[in-house]
């Protein structure tokens, strides 16, 4: 009995072997009777060329919705989408009481209020270093520097072991705003004995420290110092240190901050009540931003991801009701562009830059830092913490494996690489026992299917070589009453030689009818397969490219 109740497991459902979904499980008691608390509930950001109308990407919690009465809570580390962003969608499948420090609930509250028909989640309200229970798990936050306020770790006791579950962090002396990482209880943790440390890889491929937001406040500081014209930021709203660090600059030089875009109202108004905007001046509302002479203001914008909707993309393309930019004006990007959406990025910046518009981003100055550990730091950490087990999570396979090499350097005894749905016992013995359900889900339109579902490969299949419609009508004894009809769509008029593509389709159906058996004919479903295949053979014959083919064969 004493043994089984040491049991301790973990499982990742989602954020291992890729950024973003964050889900971990992690499980006490034996397999017949274990209690569950989950960790993180994120999405991930569909790239449009491979999953067409698909908006984001939720981790599969099959697994979770079973085991649900076993469920004692979920709590999230932060506010981030890759942490945060799944709850809106999955909560009401989970119905799980939800844990949170001030700042992440009153965002979570306000996207809940903005999104139609949005659960109403109640959420636990725990303060930041706090100590609380959930179910058997003795959970005690650590505050971590992050690029949003309220990043924390997990210290995670249960009578099988201790467990340092870290978030999204990295140490930074000079944090501009909250509270710097909290060595001192790191390192009590080392001291108290740390079976396993669960960590953020995201940066493990680089070398040295991540730079101080303070850097970072420097050079935008100067930046604005030394513009001439307006100056406009843009940057992720919740990063409201860097938010801060735009007002002081503005404050300095004798400008305004004019807030633009729904996203930064809101996190500003939240910033407000949460007491991290305390001391910093009013910011003016977009309707200012036309009287207010151009070196006497600073615009703070949204759209550094180069969303099509977005304040920037909208100035970009001269489409804003209230703000323009000119000739002279400078834009920073303080952001870091997100994989996948480059190319948006580069059309908004190629838009701004024709219209002699200065463009400033990281690639020239220290406007942006990571809010990820570089090695430097991961080392630092696991000295600090000296766990038995080192297991990381929240990259791809390239930094999970590099976060594996260094912690072998730092000589932790066990370092163990896991997959999505990989069921690991980590006391009485560190091993992998077992595989639990885990996959994707995508948001599509407001329906969530599955990822394996044919609806979004068949929108793939018909955005590269379209589709056709065939519908014929037959007799009971297998004749064709009328012309076939035929509708192509997506496909060329004509072929390289001129030939229309729709006769082309047209004379298949015909000549393919014809040289069926007539017994085969009279078989509505054996005719439509024969149809089908002609008709996409004809066409790739004369374009090089299969389309989807869809034969109604209606028997009179
Ligand atoms: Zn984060
Ligand atoms: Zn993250």
């Amino acid at each position: 009995m004493a043994s089984q109740q040491q049991d301790l497991v973990f499982a990742p459902l989602g954020g291992v072997g890729e950024i973003g979904m964050n889900l971990s499980i992690y499980g006490v008691g034996d397999e017949r009777r274990r209690t569950w608390m989950a960790v993180d509930l994120g999405v991930s950001f569909a790239a449009e060329e491979h999953l067409p109308g698909v908006d984001l990407i939720l981790p599969d919690i099959r697994y979770l919705v079973e085991e649900r009465k076993n469920l004692v809570g979920l709590v999230l580390t932060h506010a981030h989408e890759d942490h945060y962003g799944a709850l809106i969608d999955l909560w009401p499948r989970l119905k799980v009481p939800i844990y949170a420090t001030p700042f992440t609930a009153a965002l979570l509250e306000a996207k809940c209020a903005n999104e139609p028909g949005a659960p109403k989640i109640p959420v636990t309200i725990v303060g930041l270093g706090s100590r609380f229970n959930v179910g058997p798990f003795d959970i005690e936050l650590v505050t971590m520097a992050h690029s949003i306020p309220e990043s924390n770790a997990l210290i995670i006791r249960t009578p099988g072991g201790t467990v340092l579950h870290t978030g999204d962090w990295k140490i930074d002396p000079t944090p501009i705003l909250g509270d710097r990482t909290d060595e001192k209880k790191l390192r009590a943790l080392g001291e108290e004995g740390c079976l396993a440390l669960v960590g953020d890889s995201t940066n493990a491929v680089r070398e040295g420290r991540s730079p101080s937001e303070a850097d970072v406040a420097k050079t935008i500081t100067e930046l604005v110092k030394t513009a001439r014209g307006r100056v406009a930021v843009t940057t992720f709203a919740s990063n409201v240190a860097r938010l801060r660090t735009v007002a002081d600059a503005a404050r300095a030089t004798d400008r305004e901050v004019v807030v633009i875009g729904r996203a930064m109202e809101r996190v500003v108004q939240i910033a407000r009540e949460t007491g991290y905007l305390d001391g910093v001046q009013d910011f003016r509302p977009v309707d200012a931003y036309g009287y207010l002479p151009p070196n006497k203001v600073v615009a703070l914008c949204t759209g550094s991801q180069g969303e099509p909707r977005a304040a920037l993309s909208r100035i970009a393309e001269d489409q804003h009701p209230e703000v323009t930019f000119s000739h002279g004006d400078r834009v920073i990007y303080s952001a870091r562009t997100i994989p996948g959406n480059e190319k948006a990025v580069g059309r908004v910046i190629n838009l701004l830059i024709e219209q002699g518009i200065e463009v400033i981003t990281d690639r020239t100055h220290l406007v942006h830092v990571s809010g990820h550990p570089r090695r430097a730091e991961l080392e630092e950490l696991i000295g600090w913490v000296k766990p038995k087990v080192v297991i990381p999570v929240h990259g791809e396979a390239l930094h999970l494996h590099e976060h594996a090499a260094l912690a072998r350097r730092c000589g932790v005894r066990e370092v163990l690489q896991c997959r999505n749905g990989d069921l690991v016992q980590l006391a009485p013995q560190i091993r992998l026992i077992d595989e639990v359900p885990a996959g994707r889900l995508y948001k599509d339109g407001r329906i969530l299917v599955e990822a394996d579902s044919r609806t979004v490969a068949d929108r793939k299949r018909l955005s590269f070589a379209g589709a056709v419609s065939v519908a014929i009508v037959i007799t009971e004894k297998g004749e064709m009453v009328d012309d076939p009809s035929l509708d192509l769509m997506g496909i060329p008029d004509r072929d390289r030689e001129g030939g229309s593509m729709h006769d082309a389709a047209h004379d298949a159906v015909i000549e393919t009818f014809d040289s069926l058996p007539r017994n085969r004919r009279r078989d509505p479903d054996a005719v439509a397969e024969a149809l089908r295949r002609a008709v996409r053979a004809a066409i790739a014959e004369r374009w090089g490219k299969k389309p989807m083919c869809r034969v109604h064969v209606l028997t009179v």
